[in-house]
């Protein structure tokens, strides 16, 4: 498993430290924030979704490294998809960082989002990675505010 853990650094480290999507969408975007009290992790996902699909998706805020880098690839993995892919996409990241660990499922769904799989094993983390995931969840559902960034 040592290929994985390395693999897990890498990947943390790059996109904590050059965080892809960050910032805020132009015009009318849902917005939701999402606070992590154990960490201090605090984040703001913005989402444009046209025909049901997520057209657009960026996010902002201070977070640790591993909140961040979950962030940046949350967007990267949900950019494109339908809400619906996105919803199943959450459940699967959500499961594979808090379901029985005997049923480790595939991971094959997830893709790159797999190399979280680690954060498993710190339990305290667990909140830090699925943190975006649960913004994105409540901007999905609507239960976040419009914002206008204009
Ligand atoms: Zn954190």
């Amino acid at each position: 498993m040592s290929d994985m853990r390395d693999l897990y650094q890498e990947v943390i480290l790059d996109h904590s430290r050059k965080p892809r999507n960050f910032g805020v969408l132009n015009g009318d975007s849902i917005e939701a924030v999402g606070h992590n009290p154990l960490c201090g992790d605090r984040l703001s996902v913005y989402l444009h979704v046209e025909d049901g699909v997520v057209s657009g998706i960026a996010f902002d805020g201070v977070g640790c490294a591993i909140s961040t880098a979950s962030a940046s690839m949350m967007t990267e993995a949900v950019k494109g998809k339908t809400v619906e892919e996105a919803e199943k996409l959450f459940e699967a990241f959500h499961e594979m960082l808090t379901g029985d660990p005997s049923s480790e499922g595939d991971g094959s769904a997830l893709g790159k989002l797999s190399v979280f799989a680690g954060v498993r094993e710190y339990p305290v983390r667990v909140k830090c990675a699925t943190l975006a995931w649960h913004t994105l969840k409540s901007a999905l559902d609507g239960d976040g505010e419009k914002a206008s960034t204009e």
